[in-house]
């Protein structure tokens, strides 16, 4: 096995490494540190990249991942690993999606303002140009990738595997496989939407030729422990799939491939009650969510548009007209 080197760090076979990568500069003078987590095996293997926390209130991918790492013995390890638990920290000291601070003083300096859009990124750009261009160099020199995810403060995920566009060929395959080793029970193989758009982390990556996903669970800007040995589990059962570690996978019972996802908006403003728990199969005009008025009049019956699996929860306590109430994994 040979050195692992990464941005500057050497790692010898056999040996793990925490380590900071400068990345931005800001008015004081404080430069902005992505942190790194190193692991050197000792056997040949693939390289893979893990990301986390591009988005700064989505904390269960930080902990899982890092609990996930904290479980790898470097001597047992074919190939290595190249982890970034915190993809976006001027984001994280927000305690927001975005870089709020930089986003409000500037924004049109600061549009496009989150880097997970932003790959593969311009070292000349913005805030979130410049850390997707430091994130996608790392990224290119493995062999795959994961990016992990939790949704947005105010909503809930199943622990869902969602693939970039199944066109992009061979690296695109290759993803749909690795979504498969992770054994969440939930796969998207959508044909549109956010998550399938250029410039999208993983959406990137594959085109560069490293097979990446994206990886979403729980709930933003909670910890909940139940999601974090979930999704810790998860990526165990990546690297064992991929055979980097050893030990059986465990498979989940049933995988749900869904071709879409179907995002219903509330037409009325009000108190958000969800009536249906999260991962269950709902079938067309079942009755989802209502809404009430502040005077605890049911204003509207939320129901499903089509047959479908409760994917994502709004945690919100109210919405307002045209905000997302529930999201349904079309089959
Ligand atoms: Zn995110």
């Amino acid at each position: 096995m040979d050195d692992l080197i990464i941005e500057g760090f050497t790692v010898a076979p056999g040996q793990r490494l925490k380590a900071r990568v400068p990345a931005l500069e800001l008015a004081d003078g404080t430069v902005v540190e992505l942190p790194l987590i190193l692991i050197n095996g000792t056997k040949p293997g693939p390289r893979i990249y893990i990301g986390a926390g591009i988005h700064g209130d989505e904390v269960n991918g930080i902990a899982l991942v890092t609990a996930a790492l904290e479980q790898v013995d470097p001597a047992g390890l074919s190939g290595s690993i190249v982890c970034v638990p915190v993809q976006q920290p001027l984001a994280l000291q927000a305690d927001h999606r975005l870089p709020l601070a930089q986003f409000l003083k500037s924004p049109l300096d600061q549009v496009p303002a989150d880097a997970w859009t932003c790959f593969p990124g311009d070292a000349q750009g913005n805030i979130a140009q410049v850390m997707a261009a430091t994130l996608f160099r790392m990224i290119t020199k493995c062999d795959v990738a994961l990016d992990v995810h939790t949704p947005t403060r105010g909503g809930k995920y199943v622990p869902i595997a969602i693939l970039p566009h199944h066109a992009m060929g061979e690296h695109a395959k290759r993803a749909e496989e690795m979504a498969h080793l992770l054994g969440t029970g939930w796969i998207v193989r959508s044909e549109r939407g956010m998550y399938i758009s250029d410039g999208i982390l993983c959406v990137e990556a594959t085109r560069a030729g490293v097979p990446c996903f994206t990886f979403e669970i729980g709930e933003g800007g909670r910890l909940d422990m139940d999601f974090v040995e979930t999704g810790t589990q998860c990526v165990l059962n990546l690297l064992k799939g991929l055979g980097m570690i050893e030990g059986a996978r465990l498979e989940p019972e049933v995988t749900h491939v869904m071709s879409d996802f179907a995002g219903i908006r509330a037409t009325h403003g009000g108190i958000l009650v969800t009536l249906v728990p999260l991962g269950a199969r709902v079938t067309k005009g079942d009755l989802l969510c209502r809404i009430l008025d502040v005077y605890g009049e049911t204003v509207e019956e939320v129901t499903a548009p089509v047959d479908g699996l409760f994917v994502r929860a709004t945690t919100l306590g109210t919405v307002s007209r045209g905000e997302r109430v529930a999201t349904l994994g079309v089959l």
